[in-house]
């Protein structure tokens, strides 16, 4: 049975980068803090909140379709999507009742309860990513996004889907020579594998060693965002890290999911780079603006930044999310306001693990 958890709003008792900000807590530490106490917080307290909605371990309904849910033409799905979306966006107390949406750093919070916590300073790492869903992402990434990374002085990590579409190499390799990080975007995005028998999802996951080693690649995002504890174990045999976890999932895959931190953790001997930002995929489906998911974004990597954490994007380069010009706007505005700012450096996977002691 889990605990009950209760918000609470970062005041004097709270350490500084919690002022004004609302965090889920368990019920038996909430009672401490009403009462003026520093909170005697444990290993398991703190293990419990982390994964409390940090796996998906029930079946989405595009899991349990079957057939590949993609057969679905592409304008039918954003049409339905977008009616479902903008009815939810009223609703988040429901979707995002734990971790909170946006951003939710209630783990974060327990952790620096631990007598052993080490207030980190200094600039805070920012790693751009995209999930390669379709030979146009990578066409456009390479057209589009590669230009406007490296004029703002940054790289990207890549997440192709290795078993689905022919993958064009000559792209691709351009990717990886120009200086950027490839990893695995799940085997067909078809969102079985997490849930597959054990000797299928290790077959799926041999299949990618191949391109694994071409690209020398060290880490792994599944499709939607759909992970389990069973994946995770299977994972630390391939790859260094995984990145499927959100700090505030909201909505996808399903309601109130997420792991309520935005700093690097280890999952048995793989380690985690939690998605700490919003993704643009969920913020269009839930109807905000461009310019409305420009400020989201800067505003939580400015928390982020505040409470010691890994700012992690996630963006989609078809022309349906980032693709869009109003959105290849906002992320250069936005690349442009990390490149400007002294609180933030770019920064990659591998980078952020041996920093943070987890390689
Ligand atoms: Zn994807």
């Amino acid at each position: 049975v889990l605990e009950d958890l209760v918000e609470v709003v970062g005041g004097p008792a709270l350490p500084g980068w919690a002022a004004g900000r609302r965090f889920k807590l368990p019920l038996h530490i909430a009672a401490e803090i009403a009462k003026g106490e520093v909170p005697t917080v444990s290993r398991a307290d703190m293990h419990a909140l982390r994964s409390r909605a940090a796996f998906t371990e029930t079946k989405p309904t595009s899991s349990r379709l079957p057939v590949n849910y993609q057969i679905v033409p592409v304008f039918i799905r954003d049409r339905v999507g977008k009616l479902i979306g903008q009815r939810q966006r009223a609703r988040v107390d429901r979707w995002a009742d734990f971790p909170q949406f946006p951003l939710d750093l209630s783990a974060d919070l327990l952790a620096d309860f631990s007598p052993r916590s080490v207030p980190r300073t200094g600039p805070v790492p920012v790693i751009l990513s995209h999930d390669l869903d379709t030979h146009e992402g990578l066409a456009n990434l390479v057209r589009i996004f590669l230009p406007i990374e490296e004029s703002a002085g940054a790289h990207s990590t890549n997440y192709i889907v290795p078993c689905s579409w022919p993958i064009d190499h000559d792209l691709l390799g351009q990717v990886s020579e120009r200086g950027n990080e490839i990893g695995i975007h799940g085997y067909n995005h078809a969102n079985k594998t997490p849930y597959a028998e054990p000797a299928e999802r290790r077959r799926r996951l041999e299949a990618t060693r191949e391109l694994v080693e071409r690209y020398s690649m060290i880490g792994y995002r599944a499709p939607s965002l759909v992970r389990t504890q069973a994946l995770m174990e299977d994972l630390a045999d391939f790859f260094v890290y995984d990145s499927s976890i959100p700090t505030s999932g909201g909505l996808f895959p399903v309601p109130n999911n997420g792991c309520a931190s935005a700093r690097p953790f280890r999952i048995g001997r793989l380690a985690e780079i939690p998605i700490s930002l919003p993704r643009d995929g969920s913020l269009l489906f839930l109807g905000y603006t461009p310019n409305e998911i420009l400020s989201i974004w800067i505003e939580c990597a400015e928390a982020i930044a505040d409470s010691g954490g890994v700012v992690m994007l996630l963006t989609h380069c078809e022309d349906r999310f980032l693709g869009q010009p109003a959105m290849q706007r906002v992320y250069r505005i936005f690349l442009d306001h990390i490149a400007a700012s002294e609180r933030f450096f770019f920064s990659t996977p591998a980078d952020v693990l041996s920093a943070r002691g987890l390689t």
